[in-house]
């Protein structure tokens, strides 16, 4: 075994099963994922710690534990089709993309989808579709999605993406202020939805159309 398997075998054990985490799936992805190939090579020590990271362009590479939670707060299975806002390094992508039969993400910085995408085409992931768009207004020609997942914190939950949820969709987002978010779980019923609050976490904010203005009393960039 290499070292950084061991190091990833440790993080699951110590920092993701050991604060709760249970679904066997969602583990076994975090086992499988190379985070280390995520973040710039003089990182890639850090890559096993339960930390975000620095992946330029003021953004982070978001905590393992907080990756795994809001994974298993999704339900994903393998017939689905997934919505991800905000790649980032493309490491939930990753994660989703084992799961699930296609992730569509979409990233607002083209430095970033870029990198993404040349990542998951190194590591052999071909299930995914990269875009840089502003998310807050969803996919709508691939839209509806079975899941929806949303990595950056929201003032509140855009429309666009609650409309482009399917029957029995379920989305996890990050909503709250700039700084502090709690995760909250939608899921579409047969009729109305149903909010439920989950764990307190801190995303970068979730900028665009339907999130923070930039410049308009909301939070800058970093
Ligand atoms: N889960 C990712 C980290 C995401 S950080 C990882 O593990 O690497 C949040 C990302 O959301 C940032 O890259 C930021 O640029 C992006 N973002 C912010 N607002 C966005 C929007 N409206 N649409 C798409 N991406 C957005």
């Amino acid at each position: 075994m290499s070292d950084y398997t061991l190091l990833r075998e440790r993080m699951v054990r110590e920092t993701i099963e050991a604060r709760g985490v249970r679904d066997p799936r969602v583990l076994s992805a975090m086992r499988e994922v190379p985070r280390h190939r995520f973040v710039r090579e003089h990182l890639a020590g850090q890559a096993y710690g339960d930390h975000a990271l620095p992946i330029g362009a003021g953004q982070t590479i978001s905590q393992p534990y907080v990756v795994a939670r809001m994974t298993e707060l999704l339900e994903v299975d393998a017939a689905h089709k997934v919505l991800e806002v905000g790649t980032g390094s493309g490491y939930q992508t990753a994660i989703l993309a084992r799961l699930a039969r296609w992730v569509y993400s979409l990233e607002l910085i083209g430095e970033l989808a870029h990198q993404a995408i040349h990542r998951l085409r190194q590591l052999g992931i071909s299930n995914v579709k990269i875009q840089t768009f502003d998310g807050t207004v969803g996919w709508s020609e691939v839209a509806p999605f079975d899941r929806i997942l949303v990595a950056a914190g929201a003032p509140s939950l855009p429309r666009p993406l609650l409309d482009q949820l399917g029957p029995r969709g379920r989305l996890v987002i990050p909503e709250g202020e700039a700084q502090r978010q709690r995760l909250v779980v939608y899921e579409r019923l047969a009729r109305g939805v149903r909010r439920r609050e989950a764990d307190e976490v801190a995303f970068v904010p979730l900028l665009g159309r339907h999130g923070w203005q930039r410049g308009a009393g909301g939070p800058g960039r970093g």
